[in-house]
C-alpha cells in the first residue's frame, strides 16, 4: 500500500489519468407538486483523455450532469465510478477532496472572487489543500503563463476583460493539475474571436486530461471536440463516439483539504477591505455598547476608590475601642427586652433593681493574655493599634530660667479639683492626646491624617507634637499648662513653640517619702530635671488635620506616642511610691482612706498597673473591620461572661451601605449598556447574514475548489472575529478618550479629581467580550452559509 502510493506520487505527473463511468444516474428535483427529471437514467463512460462536448436545449440537464460529475451535486440513484471505484460510500470530506484534487471547473460567468487579486484567485484551490506558499506561487505562475496572463497577476479582476477573466478561471482550474476539466458554457459570454482563443486553449489542455464541455454552439463543438453527446430531457439522445470501459481498478487516494484559520482571516480581511465604509460603521455601531460599559466601569471604578478613601478616613476616626469599662450590648439588649413589658405592673410592692446602664456595664479584664491576643491580629486587617496606659506623667519645664511643674492637659487647671485637693490622681490621666504607633513601629498614623503646619513629624518616642484645628487654633489651656504665658486670641510664632523641651521625671525622683510613710512631690524641680532617669521630651512639630473627616481625631493640644506611656509605666512600676500604694489601704499621697472603686485608678496613675487601660484598633477597611471583630469575638468563645472582653465598634453603625449602593448602580448601568451590546450582536448577525447572501457565489466557487463546510464557516467566523475585535478595540479606545472630558466635567461639578479611570483589565475583558459575542452572533448565519448547496449557490446571480 505504501509502495503503491509512493509510485502513485512519483508517476502522477506523467501517468495519472482518470476514467469516469456514469451508471444509471438519476437526479430529480421536486418543487411543490412538479418533479423535474434533470438526469433520467444517464449511463455514459469517458476516456482518460478526450475532449467531449455536451449539446442540448436549455434545461435538458447538462449543468446538472457536470455538477454530478464534479461532485458539486449528489446523484439520487445509480453510481458514479471513478477509476473503477464506486462513489456510493463517499462522505462529504471525500467529495471535497475529490473536487480539490481531481476536478477543475470553468463557468460561463467566470466566477472569479472579485475582492482577491488574480494570483490569489489562482492559488485559492491550493490554499485550501494546504500547499506550501512557494509551491503555490510557482504553480500559479506557471498556469498563468500558460493562459498568457502572467504579467497581470497582481491586478484585481475588475481590471480585466471578459476573455482575460475566463483565462484566469482556466488558470485557476489548471493550477492544481486536475485529471478532469469541467467547463460549463465557457464561451457563452464571449465574442466569436475571444471564444476561438479560449477554445484553442481548452483544446490544448485536453491533450493530457479529460475535458467535458457544455456548449450552445454546435459549430464550435464540431470543430474542436473529439466527441459530441446530445442531451434531451435528462437523457442522452446521441453519442458520436461511445466508449465501453473495461475493468480497471486503479485504486486512487485523495488528499484531504483543510483551510487554516489564518487563510480564513486573510480571505476575510481582503473582503472587508473592499467595503471599508460599511465595516467602519458596523464596528462603530456595535462598539457603542462597549463604550457604554467601559464608561460605567471607569466611573464606578473611580467612585469606588473615592468611597474607599472616605471610608478609610471615617474609619480612622472610629477605631474599635476596648476600654477597662466596656458596654455589653448583648446584656443591655436582653435587659431592655425583659423590662420592655407593655403593661403596667399591678400590686402594691416595689422591686429593688439595678439600672439597665449598670447591668450593661462590663469590666473588661485587660490582662497580658488579652494584650498578647490583640497583638496577633493580622497586619493586613489592622495597621494601627494604640495601647494607652493611663499613667501619671511627672513633668517639669524651664520657664524664665526656673523649672516648674507643667502638664499636658488642655483643661483649665485652676478649675479642676486637683488644684484644691492636691491629689493628682483624681484628674483623669495626664491629659493630652495619645496617637498610635503602627504595627511596624512607624508613625504612619500621623502622616496619614495630619500634615505639618510647622516643624516635622515625630520620629522618636520622646518627640511630642501640638495638634491645631482647621483654623490653626491651638488650645490655650494646653499652652498655659505647658507654662506659656498667653492670652486668648494671641498669635504665636510657630518657631517659638517648636523645640520646646519638657522633662519627664521618674516617680522615684519626683516623690519624696515623709516620715509618716506618705509621699509628696519634691519641690527641687531643677534637680529632677537633671536626674539620670529623666527623659527629655521635645515638641518637634505642629500638626493640622488633613481633611474635615479626621478633624477631632486627636484632641486639640499636646499629643504623644502611645509607647511613651508604656515606657513610663515600665519605669514607675517598681518605684517606691507604687510599691507603697500596692500594699497600703490608704492613698499614700494624701493619707486618706480610699474606696475600692478608686483603687485601680490610683494604681494605674502611679504606674503600678502594667496593662493598658484602653486599646484602640484601627482597621484598614470596612471589610477588614469584620475580620478584626470576628477575631475579637473568637477570644470570647467558651468564656464565662465575667471573663469576656467586650469592645465598642462605633464604625459598625456606619454600614457598608455605600459600597453596596455603588455596586447596585453599576450593575443597573451595565445592564443598560449590556442591552446595547446584545443589540449590536443581533446587528452583527444580520450583517453576517447579508454578507452570506452577498457572497453566495463565492461560497459556491470555494466549494467547487474543494472547500469544506467547516472552511466556509471559518471564513465567516474570521470575518466576524475581525469585526468583533475591531469594535471592541474601537469601543475601548473611545471610552478611554471620553474619560478625559468626563473627568474635567466631574471635577468642575463635584470637586473630585480623576474619577473616571478605565482599568486595563476591564478594557481587555471588554475586547474579549465584544469579540466572543460578535463571533457568536455571526456564527449562526455563517453555519447557514456553509450549508448552502454548492450547485444552487453557483446558479445564483
Ligand atoms: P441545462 O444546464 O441543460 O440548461 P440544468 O441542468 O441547469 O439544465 O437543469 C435541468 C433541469 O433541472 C431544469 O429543468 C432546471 O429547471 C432543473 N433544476 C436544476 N436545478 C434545480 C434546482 N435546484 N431545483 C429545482 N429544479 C432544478
Ligand atoms: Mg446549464
Amino acid at each position: 500500500m505504501i509502495l503503491k502510493s509512493f509510485l502513485h506520487k512519483v508517476f502522477k505527473d506523467r501517468e495519472e489519468f482518470m476514467m469516469l463511468d456514469l451508471k444509471h444516474i438519476k437526479k430529480y428535483y421536486t418543487v411543490g407538486d412538479t418533479t423535474t427529471k434533470a438526469l433520467d437514467d444517464v449511463s455514459v463512460s469517458f476516456r482518460e483523455k478526450e475532449f467531449v462536448s455536451i449539446l442540448g436545449a436549455s434545461g435538458s440537464g447538462k449543468t446538472t450532469m457536470l455538477n454530478v460529475i464534479g461532485g458539486l451535486d449528489r446523484y439520487d440513484s445509480g453510481d458514479l465510478v471513478i477509476n473503477g471505484q464506486s462513489t456510493k460510500t463517499f462522505k462529504d470530506a471525500d467529495w471535497d477532496a475529490y473536487r480539490n484534487n481531481s476536478i477543475g471547473f470553468i463557468f460561463q460567468d467566470y466566477n472569479i472572487i472579485t475582492h482577491l487579486s488574480i494570483i490569489d484567485n489562482v492559488t485559492m484551490g491550493m490554499t485550501l489543500s494546504g500547499v506550501s506558499n512557494d509551491e503555490k506561487l510557482k504553480k500559479a505562475k506557471e498556469s498563468l503563463e500558460r493562459v498568457g496572463l502572467k504579467k497581470h497577476m497582481n491586478k484585481k479582476p475588475a481590471q480585466l476583460s471578459g476573455g482575460q477573466m475566463q483565462r484566469v478561471a482556466i488558470a485557476r482550474a489548471l493550477a492544481n493539475d486536475p485529471e478532469i476539466l469541467l467547463a460549463d458554457e465557457p464561451t457563452g459570454a464571449l465574442d466569436t474571436q475571444t471564444s476561438r482563443e479560449i477554445m484553442d486553449l481548452i483544446k490544448e489542455l485536453a491533450k493530457d486530461r479529460l475535458v467535458i464541455m457544455v456548449t450552445h454552439n454546435p459549430e464550435l463543438a464540431e470543430e474542436y471536440s473529439d466527441r459530441i453527446i446530445k442531451f434531451n430531457d435528462g437523457q442522452v439522445l446521441s453519442d458520436s463516439n461511445p466508449y465501453q470501459s473495461g475493468e480497471v481498478n486503479n485504486d486512487f487516494e485523495l488528499k484531504r483539504t483543510k483551510m487554516s484559520f489564518w487563510t480564513a482571516l486573510k480571505l476575510s480581511f481582503t473582503n472587508i477591505k473592499t467595503k471599508k465604509g460599511r465595516t467602519f460603521l458596523t464596528m462603530f455601531a456595535s462598539s457603542i455598547g462597549i463604550i457604554g460599559i467601559g464608561i460605567v466601569l471607569a466611573l464606578s471604578n473611580g467612585f469606588q476608590k473615592q468611597i474607599d478613601n472616605t471610608q478609610a478616613e471615617t474609619l480612622s476616626q472610629f477605631p474599635i475601642t476596648i476600654s477597662r469599662v466596656g458596654l455589653d450590648s448583648q446584656a443591655a439588649m436582653q435587659n431592655s427586652q425583659s423590662t420592655g413589658k407593655k403593661n403596667f405592673a399591678k400590686g402594691q410592692t416595689v422591686t429593688a433593681k439595678r439600672s439597665t446602664a449598670e447591668l450593661a456595664q462590663h469590666i473588661n479584664k485587660l490582662d497580658t493574655k488579652y494584650v498578647d491576643y490583640v497583638k496577633n491580629i493580622k497586619k493586613s486587617a489592622a495597621k494601627d493599634i494604640a495601647y494607652s496606659y493611663t499613667t501619671g506623667f511627672n513633668l517639669v519645664r524651664q520657664v524664665n530660667g526656673k523649672y516648674q511643674p507643667v502638664t499636658f492637659s488642655n483643661m483649665d487647671e485652676s478649675q479642676t479639683q486637683q488644684g484644691s485637693t492636691g491629689d493628682p490622681s483624681s484628674s483623669v490621666g495626664v491629659g493630652g492626646a495619645v496617637y498610635p504607633t503602627d504595627r511596624n513601629g512607624k508613625m504612619s498614623f500621623l502622616k496619614q491624617n495630619y500634615k505639618t503646619l510647622a516643624g516635622k513629624y515625630p520620629t522618636k518616642k520622646t518627640d511630642i507634637v501640638l495638634i491645631a484645628d482647621q483654623h490653626n487654633n491651638v488650645n490655650i489651656n494646653a499652652l498655659k499648662n505647658l507654662g506659656f504665658n498667653v492670652k486668648n486670641n494671641q498669635n504665636l510664632k510657630t518657631a517659638d513653640l517648636i523645640g520646646t523641651q519638657v522633662k519627664l521625671v521618674a516617680n522615684d525622683d519626683f516623690y519624696q517619702k515623709l516620715p509618716t510613710g506618705n509621699f509628696v512631690p519634691s519641690k527641687d524641680y531643677s534637680q529632677m530635671a537633671s536626674s539620670a532617669k529623666t527623659k527629655t521630651l521635645t515638641v518637634t512639630g505642629i500638626l493640622r488635620t488633613k481633611s474635615k473627616n479626621s478633624d477631632g481625631l486627636l484632641a486639640n493640644g499636646v499629643a504623644y506616642n502611645d509607647r511613651l506611656t508604656k515606657e513610663v509605666v515600665d519605669q514607675n512600676k517598681k518605684s517606691a511610691v507604687a510599691n507603697a500604694q500596692r500594699s497600703s489601704e490608704q492613698n499614700v499621697l494624701t493619707g486618706q482612706s480610699i474606696k475600692d472603686a478608686n483603687r485601680p485608678g490610683l494604681m494605674t496613675y502611679l504606674g503600678a498597673a502594667s496593662v493598658p487601660s484602653t486599646i484602640q484598633i484601627y482597621p484598614k477597611s470596612f471589610d477588614q473591620k469584620d475580620r478584626v471583630t470576628d477575631y475579637l469575638d473568637k477570644y470570647n468563645h467558651g468564656k464565662s461572661s465575667a471573663d469576656k472582653v467586650v469592645y465598642n465598634d462605633l464604625a459598625g453603625s456606619i454600614s457598608s451601605l455605600t459600597g453596596g449602593l455603588m455596586d447596585a448602580i453599576t450593575y443597573v448601568l451595565i445592564g443598560f449598556a449590556g442591552i446595547s451590546l446584545v443589540t449590536s450582536m443581533i446587528m452583527i448577525a444580520i450583517i453576517t447574514y447579508t454578507s452570506v447572501l452577498e457572497r453566495t457565489k463565492e461560497i459556491g466557487v470555494l466549494k467547487a475548489l474543494g472547500a469544506r463546510k467547516k472552511d466556509i464557516t471559518r471564513a465567516f467566523d474570521a470575518e466576524t472575529t475581525i469585526l468583533g475585535l475591531g469594535s471592541g478595540v474601537l469601543g475601548v479606545v473611545i471610552a478611554w478618550l471620553l474619560t478625559f472630558p468626563a473627568n474635567v466635567l466631574l471635577e468642575k461639578v463635584t470637586d473630585l479629581s480623576n474619577v473616571a479611570q478605565l482599568n486595563p483589565w476591564h478594557a481587555l475583558l471588554l475586547i474579549i467580550i465584544s469579540t466572543v459575542l460578535t463571533v457568536l452572533g455571526g456564527h449562526v448565519p455563517a453555519r447557514m452559509g456553509s450549508k448552502k448547496d454548492a450547485a444552487i449557490a453557483l446558479r445564483s446571480e
